[in-house]
Formats: C-alpha cells, structure tokens, sequence
C-alpha cells in the first residue's frame, strides 16, 4: 500500500519548474496561499500513529510519498526535520520516497547516522530540464543512497539522461506533463527519447502523465487531467518497476484516478 504524507505543507518556487506548482493552484482555489509553510500537526506524526487497537495506522511493509506539496529539503523546514528523521528510523519496515528540487541542501540536511543511507529511504531529484539535470543529477550520484530516483515533472524540455543511467545508480525515472493552469507543452519524442535510454540500461520508468498539452507527430493534444494517465499508458512507454514501488494504489484498473471505478466518461470499463 502507498500512501502520502506531508507533514509541512507550502514552498517557495525554487525553479522553472515551480512555475505552475500544482500545490500553489489547489491552495488557490481554496482562498489559501501556498508560499505560507506550515508544518502539518494533524499529520505531523502519520508514520508512528496508532490505532485503538494499539497498532500503527501505516501498516508494514507500506510505503510513503514524503511532502507531496511542500519540499522535503525546504530551509524552512529545518526545525521540523529532525523529528521526522527519527520516525523514519522508527518505522524500519515501512518506505519512505523523498522527492526534492533543493538538490545542493541534501548532503546538510542529512542525519548523522545517514552512513550508506537508510534502508528503508529513497530519494528522487526533479529534473524538469537539461540544465536542472546537469545540476542536480551528479549531487545525487555523489550522496549515499540505497535507491535513487529522477522526475522528470513537469518536463518542460527535452532531457537526456543517458551519461547517468550509465553509472548504474539510478532505479527508477519518473516523466510527466504540465498539470493544472500550466500550458507547457510536452513532446512525446521528449518520453521516448527517455524510455529508450532507460530500456538501454535496464532502469525502470513510468510515464506518469501526458499533461495539459501533448504534442505527437505535430498534432497538439489538450488532455483533461481526468485523462491524462490513461494516455500515458496506453502510449506503452512504461518499463515495470524492479524491486521498487512508488505508485500510489488506486483500485480502477483503467483510470486509476478513482478509488473505486464510478463509470467516469474516460473509462466506464472496470469489470
Ligand atoms: S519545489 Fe515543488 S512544491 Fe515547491 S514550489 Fe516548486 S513545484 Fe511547488
């Protein structure tokens, strides 16, 4: 089972990638601002939570996608990390995916014990561009890890990977669109280039989303977002995950936007 867990929520746009921030449009449309940071205290403390059965809420062996609208490594988080380090060593048998843009934060923001990296700890760097791969990749080739990741989200150029998939040390890339009021297109050339490179050395890659605006063969595309997985996967650009798993469970088999299948216009098919 995967599941989310932002325990601060709010960011500072750091790249041309935050351009858009799907976090910055969703805090907007509830009247919110989302440069304001806050740590979240009714989820702060999700990994060592427990029921009235006494049991931890997060089941073993699930796995948690860390500050899905924030920054895992965000200076202003400084002062909360700590205590989230150590539910993380608590929680040896439950996963944690650390995504984050601050690649140069890294290496201080690390804990003491780090050693060749928790165990239970993966991170994956956003590389929304060739520049911001050429920047942030070799850091995260050079900080100890037990799995490392690549996001290409939202791709806003084509990107080449080739030199690091070489090393050896990259699991999984990630590619999406451009989600929300982001108009940014994405070439399907673009997800090809970074499947074959991917399938060269045997490293597992997920086309996530087509994004608003999808080119193939000079042909513009304007996907609804309800839509957008579904292309992604009907394009056949996928090579499964080896040892790792960063989906986040959804039971419609087609969509996989609904956690139940509701007959939505994209799909109706669920069995
Ligand atoms: S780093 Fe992520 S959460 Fe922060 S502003 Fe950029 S896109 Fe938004």
């Amino acid at each position: 089972m995967t599941e989310i867990w932002n325990p601060w929520h709010g960011c500072k746009k750091y790249s041309e990638g935050c351009e858009n921030c799907y976090m910055y449009f969703l805090d907007k449309q509830r009247d919110k601002d989302g440069s304001e940071i806050y740590k979240v205290k009714t989820n702060f403390n999700l990994p060592i939570k427990k029921g009235r059965d006494k049991q931890y809420k997060i089941k073993s062996g699930s796995s948690l996608m860390v500050c899905m609208t924030s920054d895992f490594f965000l200076e202003e988080a400084d002062e909360w990390r700590e205590e989230v380090w150590e539910m993380i060593r608590i929680r040896q048998d439950v996963s944690f995916w650390l995504q984050t843009k601050r690649a140069e934060r890294v290496k201080e923001c690390l804990p003491s014990d780090w050693g060749d990296g928790y165990k239970n700890v993966s991170l994956t760097f956003t590389a929304e561009n060739q520049k911001r791969a050429d920047e942030r990749i070799p850091i995260l080739l050079d900080i100890p890890l037990k799995r490392r990741g690549i996001m290409c989200a939202p791709m806003i150029g084509e990107v080449s990977l080739d030199k690091y998939l070489a090393t050896g040390k990259i699991d999984i890339v990630l590619a999406d669109g451009e989600n929300y009021e982001g108009n940014r297109p994405l070439y399907y050339e673009w997800i090809k280039r970074l499947y074959d490179e991917c399938l060269k050395y045997n490293v597992s890659f997920e086309f996530v989303g087509t994004g608003n605006y999808f080119i193939k063969d000079g042909v513009t595309y304007h996907i609804p977002k309800a839509y957008q997985k579904v292309m992604a996967q009907r394009s056949g650009l996928n090579i499964p995950q080896k040892d790792v798993n960063v989906k986040v469970q959804k039971k419609c088999k087609t969509c996989k936007m609904n956690a139940s299948c509701n007959g939505c216009r994209w799909c109706g098919k669920c069995k």
